[in-house]
C-alpha cells in the first residue's frame, strides 16, 4: 500500500471517522433534534466503520431556514468576483486535502482508491472550478428587436433560490459537486441530504466549506433517511428545486413529493447503456473500455455499458477478451493502489445483483465468466458476463447496479434494426459505440435515445450530463447545467 494513503487511513480511522457526527446547519455542527443514529458500514469488510445523526423533517426545517437566510442575506447577490474567489478557495481546500477525502471516500464507499483519488474527487475539484467559470458568463438577453428608442425589453437570470440535494452513494463526493458547484456559483444555497451508505465525505466537505469562507448557511448537511429526511426535503415549501442522482423508482416518487409546491427539478436516474463494436472496430481498446467499464464502480454506476451488441463476426473475440480480463483484474481491498475493482456497496446489493443472475440463468442465459459472491469479509462478487440473453429478460431490461454484462450478437442483416435494438429501453442514459467509420457512428449516435454518447471512448469534457426517457430530467454542467439553477425573469420598460 502507497504510503500516501496508508497514512491518511491510519489517522481517518483514529480521527476524523470515530468522530460524533453531527448535522452541519448555518455553519455549525449541531445535534440532530432526534435521538436517531445510522449505521455506517464499511464495504470491504462488513464491519460498522461509525454512526450518523438520523436527521429529521425538524432538522431539515432547520437547515432550509438557514438556507433561505443564507440566500437572502448576501449570497445570491454577492459581486461576481467576491463569490469567484470564495468557490475557488473551496477548490483549492479540497485539493490541498484531495489524498485525505479520496482514502475517506475510498473506506466509506468502496471503491479503489486509484479511481477515487485520480477520478472522483480530481473531477469534482474540476466540477467545481468549471462551474465558477460560469459566474460571469450566464445571462439573459437583449433582441435587437426590443431595444429601440422609448423601449427596452430584455430577460435577466436570477439564482432560484435554496436547492435541496439527494445524492447516492456510488460516487457520494463527485455528485454532490455535480449540484454544489453550480448551485452555489449560480447563487443558490444548498441542503444536501446524503446517502446514508456513504454519507462522510459530505461531512468532511462541511469542514472545508468553514476552512474556505464560505458564509454559514450557504451549504448544510443533514443526513438521515431517504424517507425521512429526504422525504422532507422535497416536500419542504421553502425548497425552490430539487437536485437528485438515485434510482428511477426514487426520483419518481420524490417527483411527486415535490409536485406539491411544483418544485424545479433535476433527476439523474438508472441506465441499461449499450454497447456497439463494429468488426472494423479496435477490437482490443473496445474489450478494454467495455471490460474497465462493468469492473468500474464495481458496476454500480448509472451510466456502464450493460447490454452489449457484437458483430458475429468479432464475437468470439471480443467474449474472450472480456473473460480474460475478468479472470485477471485485481478485486481486493480499496485502500490498495493496485486494486482495480471493490466490493458492492452493501449485503442488500450483493443479494440484489445475485438475484438478477440467477434469474437470468432461470430465463436461459448462459453464464460465460463470474456469476459467484466470492467468500470472505466484505462484499465482494465477481464481474459477470452473461450470454444468449434475449430482450424479454430482466437481466437485460432492468438496471442491475452490479458487474454484469450482457452480451448478444448482430450481423449484418441487423444493421437496420440497431437503433430499435438501442433505444428497446425504458432508459436513455448512455451509449457507446465503437468503429472505425465515423459516418457510420455519427449516423448511429443520432437515432440513439440517449444523453451521453461516447464513439471510440471519446471524453464527455464538462458538456451537459443527463439522460433521456425514464433516465431523468434536466442536465447537470456546461452551460445548460447553471441555467437550471435561475429562472428567467423577462421585463419590459416604456421611457
Ligand atoms: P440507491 O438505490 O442507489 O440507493 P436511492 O434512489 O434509493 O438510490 O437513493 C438515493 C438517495 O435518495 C439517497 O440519499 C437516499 O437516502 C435518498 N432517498 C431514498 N428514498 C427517498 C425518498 N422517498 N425521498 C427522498 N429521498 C430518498
Amino acid at each position: 500500500m502507497s504510503n500516501q494513503f496508508a497514512e491518511h487511513e491510519a489517522r481517518l480511522r483514529s480521527g476524523f471517522i470515530q468522530r460524533q457526527h453531527n448535522l452541519f446547519i448555518d455553519g455549525k455542527w449541531t445535534d440532530a433534534l432526534g435521538q436517531g443514529r445510522t449505521d455506517v458500514i464499511e464495504p470491504a469488510t462488513g464491519r460498522t466503520l461509525t454512526t450518523v445523526a438520523a436527521g429529521s423533517a425538524e432538522d431539515i426545517d432547520r437547515a432550509v431556514l438557514a438556507a433561505d437566510k443564507a440566500f437572502k442575506g448576501g449570497w445570491s447577490t454577492m459581486p461576481a468576483a467576491a463569490r469567484t474567489r470564495r468557490l475557488l478557495a473551496l477548490a483549492d481546500a479540497i485539493e490541498r486535502n484531495v489524498d485525505e477525502l479520496a482514502t475517506l471516500e475510498s473506506i466509506d464507499g468502496g471503491n479503489p482508491v486509484t479511481h477515487t483519488r485520480y477520478g472522483d474527487i480530481a473531477r469534482a475539484i474540476d466540477v467545481l472550478r468549471h462551474s465558477t467559470g460560469w459566474i460571469d458568463k450566464v445571462g439573459g438577453d437583449v433582441p435587437m428587436s426590443d431595444s429601440r428608442p422609448g423601449a427596452l425589453s430584455f430577460s435577466l437570470r436570477q439564482p432560484i433560490g435554496v436547492v435541496g440535494a439527494i445524492t447516492p452513494w456510488n460516487a457520494s463526493f463527485l455528485l454532490a459537486m455535480f449540484k454544489i458547484g453550480p448551485a452555489l456559483a449560480a447563487g443558490c444555497t444548498m441542503v444536501l441530504k446524503p446517502a446514508g451508505l456513504a454519507p462522510l465525505t459530505a461531512l468532511r466537505l462541511a469542514e472545508l466549506m468553514v476552512e474556505a469562507d464560505i458564509p454559514p448557511g450557504v451549504f448544510n448537511v443533514v443526513t438521515g433517511e431517504g424517507g425521512v429526511a429526504g422525504r422532507a426535503l422535497a416536500r419542504h415549501a421553502g425548497v425552490a428545486k430539487i437536485a437528485f442522482t438515485g434510482s428511477t423508482d426514487t426520483g419518481k416518487s420524490l417527483l411527486v413529493d415535490a409536485s406539491g409546491t411544483l418544485k424545479r427539478v433535476t433527476l439523474e436516474l438508472g441506465g441499461k447503456s449499450p454497447v456497439f463494436i463494429f468488426p472494423d472496430a479496435d477490437i482490443e481498446a473496445a474489450t478494454n473500455a467495455v471490460s474497465s467499464g462493468i469492473f468500474f464502480k464495481t458496476g454500480q454506476f448509472c451510466a456502464a455499458g450493460t447490454r452489449l451488441f457484437v458483430h458475429e463476426r468479432v464475437y468470439d473475440q471480443v467474449v474472450e477478451g472480456f473473460e480474460a480480463r475478468a479472470r485477471s483484474v485485481k478485486i481486493g481491498a480499496p485502500l490498495s493502489p493496485d486494486t482495480e475493482m471493490g466490493p458492492l456497496i452493501s449485503e442488500g446489493q450483493r443479494k440484489r445483483v445475485l438475484e438478477y443472475i440467477a434469474a437470468g440463468k432461470r430465463e436461459g442465459a448462459e453464464v460465460v465468466t463470474g456469476g459467484r459472491a466470492i467468500d470472505g469479509p466484505g462484499y465482494f462478487i465477481e464481474p459477470t458476463l452473461l450470454a444468449n440473453t434475449r430482450r424479454d429478460m430482466s437481466v437485460v431490461r432492468e438496471e442491475i447496479f452490479g458487474p454484469v454484462l450482457c452480451v448478444s450478437k448482430f450481423s449484418d442483416n441487423d444493421l437496420d434494426a440497431l437503433p430499435e435494438m438501442a433505444n428497446d429501453s425504458e432508459y436513455g442514459l448512455a451509449a457507446a459505440i465503437w468503429t472505425r467509420d465515423l459516418g457510420h457512428a455519427h449516423r448511429l449516435a443520432q437515432t440513439i435515445d440517449a444523453g451521453i454518447i461516447e464513439i471510440n471512448g471519446g471524453d464527455l469534457g464538462a458538456l451537459p450530463f443527463g439522460g433521456f426517457k425514464q433516465s431523468g430530467i434536466g442536465y447537470e454542467l456546461g452551460k445548460a447545467g447553471i441555467e437550471a439553477y435561475t429562472e428567467t425573469k423577462a421585463i419590459g420598460i416604456k421611457y
